[in-house]
């Protein structure tokens, strides 16, 4: 049997001409230049005797005529019109698809028209127990994967990723994960919903193993680890147990993390030990009350920001941030109040509309008030349009999306805060 596991193309694009032009000339595209990772650990869910291939579609074209028994698509809500038109390509060539991934688990019954099978949930415990009904012509329409524990993931298939680590691509950088769940809950966030709020964690021995595989697969390259989980640190205790663990493997990584990490000093110096290099940050906005539509308990935050970011700096940690624009906020005076932030501590900001993912409260809460706009795709659903009907022009966020572009990547301000960053990150470890 051969298995085609395809990660489809993740769209970067607004429909606003303004916006487009502003992402195309100055902002460089930083989605999905990791490789994906959900695919790699359902590879190694995968017997041995059946061939796997990775495909990429962002770096790769599909041939749609190869010799695959199975196609597994994983899907991401942007990138759902791309895998249904995937999907639909393959099944007119009588190939069985099989889709998966946080879309189909927050839309099922969408995501079944497009596929011979799908998997709701995690695919640890169901993709071995799929793969023997496909042997057996007994596929079931859909498999739901419960909330595992992560003792027992598998080492995620670095070896496939070996012809996209070339000049041409010059992508090392190798994806992990030793958590999953947040407890946060954000409104306009599916990850607890779909992982839960508990949080799960690896062993650290299985987080050694698996950047110990990895450095031995790809001896020559300058690898760069990048963890994937969505808050990593919450679980202070058993994420610095793993970290400590990862010292002495002398690796570069960076991560997500939550503001609080800025509170707890002894976990800082151990991320530094162990190798981080950046946190991405959701800060989201400057103003309380917003704020707390997002999450009453990142609200609390909000107004220690600028120390909270030089205590992590001060580690030898830089952040880079995300800003969401949404409708709640009066956007002139924020826009400003962002761009003097922005000027005085050295962070690099991600600026995104705010965007109802399926799963979320937010999209919950603008279905029932019909404020979804119909004719849209989910190829819109990427952060860099709006999406639902607001009171006022949306001409006004998309010129606040491309005046803070313009500000903050287009001018000496971006070299300032590069150069900033990096001589953050050059700082040795607080003794
Ligand atoms: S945005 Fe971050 S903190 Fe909020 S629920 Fe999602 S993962 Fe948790």
């Amino acid at each position: 049997m051969k298995i085609l596991l395809i990660n489809p193309e993740h769209p970067y694009h607004s429909n606003d001409p303004g916006l487009n032009h502003v992402l195309t000339q100055i902002r460089p595209r930083m989605v999905s230049k990791l490789p994906c990772l959900a695919l790699l650990a359902v590879a190694a869910l995968t017997p041995p005797e059946i061939e796997v291939k990775y495909l990429d579609e962002n770096y790769d074209a599909i041939d749609f005529d190869a010799d695959f028994d199975l196609i597994g698509i994983t899907l991401l809500t942007p990138q759902a019109t791309r895998a249904y038109e995937i999907a639909t390509q393959f099944r007119v060539r009588q190939k069985t698809v099989v889709l998966g991934g946080t879309h189909v688990t927050s839309m099922p019954s969408e995501a079944k028209k497009f596929a011979d099978t799908i998997v709701i949930g995690e695919a640890e415990e169901v993709w071995t127990g799929l793969l023997n009904d496909f042997k057996n012509h007994r596929l079931k329409d859909s498999y739901r994967g419960a909330w595992g524990e992560m003792s027992k993931v598998p080492i995620p298939r670095f070896e496939l990723l070996k012809d996209y680590f070339s000049a041409e691509n010059s992508l090392s950088i190798i994806p992990l994960e030793f958590s999953r769940g947040c407890p946060i809950d954000c409104s306009f966030c599916s990850v607890t919903t779909q992982s839960g709020a508990k949080m799960r964690l690896k062993k650290p021995t299985q987080v050694v193993d698996e950047i110990t595989y990895a450095a031995s697969l790809f001896p020559n390259e300058k690898l760069f680890f990048k963890f994937n989980d969505p808050n990593p640190f919450v679980n202070r205790k058993a994420a610095s147990q793993i970290l400590e663990e990862i010292i002495p493997l002398n690796i570069k990584w960076n991560s997500y993390a939550d503001i609080s990490v800025a509170q707890h000093p002894d976990l800082l110096k151990t991320m530094k030990q162990s190798g981080c290099t950046v946190v991405a940050i959701g800060l989201e906005s400057l103003v309380t009350e917003t704020m707390m539509e997002y999450s009453q308990w990142k609200s609390k935050y909000v107004k220690d920001y600028q120390e909270e970011i030089k205590i992590i700096n001060d580690h030898g940690i830089a952040v880079v941030a995300n800003f969401i624009l949404g409708d709640q906020d009066k956007l002139n005076p924020v826009l400003d109040q962002i761009l003097d932030f922005v000027t005085s501590v050295p962070i690099l900001c991600n600026f995104t509309i705010l965007t109802p993912f399926p799963g979320t409260r937010v999209f919950e809460e603008m279905s029932k008030a019909h404020q979804l706009k119909a004719h849209l795709n989910w190829e819109d659903y990427n952060n860099l349009n709006v999406v639902f009907n607001t009171e006022w022009p949306e001409e006004i966020i998309y010129q606040g999306m491309q005046y803070l572009h313009q500000e903050v990547w287009n001018s000496p301000l971006y070299q300032k805060i590069n150069s900033q960053m990096k001589q953050i990150i050059s700082q040795p470890p607080l003794s």
